[in-house]
C-alpha cells in the first residue's frame, strides 16, 4: 500500500516580507546569480556533459542578465541519449514498481524542504512568475503531481479482470511501453515538465528529454533532485537542444514508443504529422502513443445574474495571472449588455491597480504580474496591442502599452470587439490580454454558439450565473468547448487529483494530466490465462 498522502501540498502566502521564508528565498535567487551565468549540461546516462556550443536563458525581466548557459546537444549526443534510454530500460521495467514509486515520492520530499527555495528561484528567475506564481507552480502542483501519480498507479495495478471461470486464474499485467518515451515539455510550468517526463518513468518507461530553451535551469534542478532521490542513470536523458534536430533523431528510431508533450498547437500538429508519415512508412515496431495537451482561447460566459464583482475578480485572475501564459488563461469574455457599464468600470478600476514588477528583485517578488517570457513573444503581443490601436472593431479599454527596455513587459489590457468573429476573439495570443464581446441580455443562448464555433480550440472554460438554468444551458451547449469547465470560477488553475486537466479538439489528446488516465497511455497491458 502507498503512504497516505491525499491532501494537496499546500500553497504558502508568502505574504510578509521578514518571515524567515523570504529570508531563505532571497539566499536562492542570490545564489543562482551570485557568480554569473550557470552552466547546465545535457544529462545522458546519468553523465553531465557540457558542450562548446551553448544557447544563454536570459533573466524575462532583466534581459540583459545571462542566468545560464545551455549546453546544445549534438546529432551525436542524441542519438546517445536514445541508446541511453534503451540500455537502461530492462532494468528500470524490472524494478519494481513501489521501488520506482520511492524515487518519486522521495523527490518531492526534496521539493517540499530541502529544495524548495532553489526551486522557486529558478522558476522564479528563468520564467519570469512571481513567488506565488512560482510556488503553486513547482512547489505544490510538482508535488501533486509526484505523489497523486503513485496513488493513480497503485490503483492501475490492483485493478484485474473482473471474471474468471472455475479452473482459470486471469490477470492483467502492466507492463511498460515496449521502447522510449519522448517528452517535450513546455516553459510555463515546472510542474508539467515533471510530470511528463515523471509519469511514464513511474510507470517503468526510459525519456529521452528536450525541455524548453526558456526552463532549462529548473527544469534541470528539477532533475538532479530526481538523481539525489535515487533515479538511476539512463532512466531521464536531458537533452536541450535544437528541438527540429532532437525531434527528427528521436522521431528516426524504430523503438520510439510515445510522444508526451505539452506546448503550442502548430508544434503538435507537425509531430503528429512526421510520426504518422513514419507510421506509413512501417519505422515503427509500435503504433506510437501520441499524449498531447496544447493551447486554449478559454472563454468566461457572464450571465445577467451573474455577481459582478466575482465575474471580475475571476477574469482578472484567469486572464492576467502569470501574465496570461498559462494554456487555460482566459481570453475571451462574453458580458451582457445590461452588465456591460459596471463591469467595464470595475475591471478597468481593478487592471489600474494591478502591479508589475521584476520576479526576480527581493523587493518586488509580490508584484501581481512579472514579464513575458521572450522577446519573441513580447514582438508578437506588441503587435497586437498596435494593430488594436487602429482596427475600427477594436476599442482598447485599458491598458495597451508595452516596454522592453529593461524586460519583456506588456500591460494588461481589455479590449472590446464589436464582431462575435473578430479574430482576437478566436486566436490564441498567450499574453496578457482579453478580448471582450458585448451581447444583448435576450442572446444568451446564441451566444453560446458563437462562442463554441468561434474557435478550434477545447481547452477551458467558465459560465458566471446565479440562475440555475442559466449554468444548466451553458453546461448542455458547450459540452465540447471545454474540457475544463468551471461554474462561477476562473478558467484557470486546474489542481492535480481535483479538476482532471485537458481539452479536445485543437487543444489535445485531453488524457487529463493529474488523472490515473494519462499513466494508462504509458502502459501495454497483457491480459494471462492460466489455466489450472
Ligand atoms: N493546469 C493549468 C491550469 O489549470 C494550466 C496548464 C497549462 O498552462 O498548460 O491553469
Amino acid at each position: 500500500k502507498s503512504p497516505p498522502f491525499l491532501a494537496n501540498e499546500p500553497v504558502r502566502p508568502f505574504s510578509f516580507k521578514d518571515t524567515k521564508d523570504w529570508d531563505l528565498l532571497r539566499a536562492s535567487l542570490t545564489k543562482f546569480t551570485d557568480e554569473g551565468a550557470l552552466s547546465v549540461p545535457l544529462v545522458i546516462n546519468g553523465k553531465k556533459i557540457y558542450r562548446d556550443e551553448t544557447k544563454p536563458q536570459v533573466n524575462p525581466s532583466h534581459h540583459s542578465q545571462n542566468l545560464a548557459n545551455v549546453s546544445q546537444a549534438t546529432a551525436e549526443d542524441i542519438k546517445a541519449a536514445i541508446e541511453a534510454a534503451k540500455s537502461a530500460k530492462a532494468k528500470w521495467a524490472a524494478t519494481s514498481w513501489t521501488d520506482r514509486a520511492a524515487i518519486f515520492l522521495k523527490a518531492a520530499d526534496l521539493i517540499s524542504t530541502k529544495y524548495r527555495y532553489d526551486m522557486l528561484a529558478a522558476t522564479m528567475l528563468g520564467q519570469g512568475k512571481n513567488v506565488y506564481q512560482a510556488e503553486i507552480d513547482c512547489v505544490a502542483e510538482l508535488i501533486d503531481f509526484f505523489k497523486f501519480n503513485v496513488k493513480y498507479a497503485e490503483e492501475m495495478y490492483g485493478t484485474q479482470p473482473i471474471q474468471t471461470a472455475p479452473g482459470v486464474w486471469n490477470r492483467a499485467e502492466y507492463r511498460p511501453l515496449e521502447g522510449f518515451v519522448y517528452a517535450v515539455t513546455p516553459f510555463n510550468f515546472t510542474a508539467i515538465a515533471g510530470n511528463l517526463v515523471g509519469a511514464p518513468a513511474l510507470m517503468g518507461n526510459t525519456v529521452v528529454w528536450k525541455p524548453s530553451a526558456t526552463a532549462a535551469l529548473s527544469n534541470y534542478l528539477l532533475l538532479t533532485i530526481l538523481e539525489e532521490a535515487g533515479l538511476p542513470a539512463g532512466v531521464i536523458n536531458f537533452i536541450p537542444g535544437d528541438p527540429i534536430q532532437v525531434t527528427d533523431l528521436v522521431l528516426e528510431d524504430p523503438e520510439f514508443s510515445a510522444l508526451h508533450f505539452t506546448g503550442s498547437t502548430d508544434v503538435f500538429k507537425n509531430l503528429y504529422c512526421k510520426i504518422s508519415n513514419n507510421v506509413a512508412a512501417d519505422k515503427y515496431r509500435d503504433f506510437p502513443r501520441i499524449v498531447g495537451e496544447t493551447g486554449g482561447k478559454n472563454f468566461h460566459l457572464i450571465h445577467p445574474s451573474a455577481s459582478i464583482n466575482h465575474s471580475v475578480l475571476s477574469t482578472l485572475r484567469g486572464a492576467f495571472e502569470y501574465q496570461g501564459q498559462k494554456c487555460s488563461a482566459t481570453s475571451r469574455a462574453y458580458v451582457p449588455e445590461s452588465i456591460w457599464p459596471e463591469f467595464k468600470d470595475q475591471i478597468a478600476a481593478a487592471v489600474d491597480t494591478i502591479t508589475i514588477g521584476n520576479t526576480s528583485d527581493p523587493s518586488q517578488l509580490n508584484a501581481f504580474m512579472g514579464p513575458v517570457i521572450h522577446q519573441q513573444s513580447f514582438d508578437k503581443l506588441k503587435a497586437v496591442l498596435d494593430n488594436a490601436k487602429t482596427d475600427p472593431e477594436l476599442e482598447i479599454i485599458t491598458g495597451g502599452s508595452y516596454d522592453s527596455t529593461n524586460g519583456y513587459y506588456v500591460q494588461p489590457t481589455v479590449i472590446r470587439t464589436t464582431n462575435p468573429q473578430h479574430e482576437y476573439l478566436t486566436k490564441e495570443f498567450f499574453g496578457p490580454i482579453l478580448t471582450v464581446y458585448v451581447y444583448p441580455d435576450n442572446s444568451y443562448e446564441e451566444i453560446m454558439n458563437s462562442i463554441d464555433g468561434a474557435t478550434k480550440y477545447g481547452l477551458t472554460g467558465s459560465v458566471f450565473a446565479r440562475d440555475r438554468e442559466a449554468i444548466r444551458l451553458a453546461e448542455e451547449k458547450l459540452r465540447y468547448a471545454a474540457g475544463n469547465f468551471y461554474i462561477n470560477d476562473k478558467s484557470t488553475g486546474a489542481v492535480v487529483g481535483q479538476q482532471w486537466f485537458g481539452g479536445a479538439r485543437a487543444s489535445g489528446t485531453n488524457d487529463k494530466a493529474g488523472s490515473g488516465n494519462i499513466l494508462s497511455r504509458f502502459v501495454s497491458v497483457r491480459s494471462v490465462k492460466e489455466n489450472f
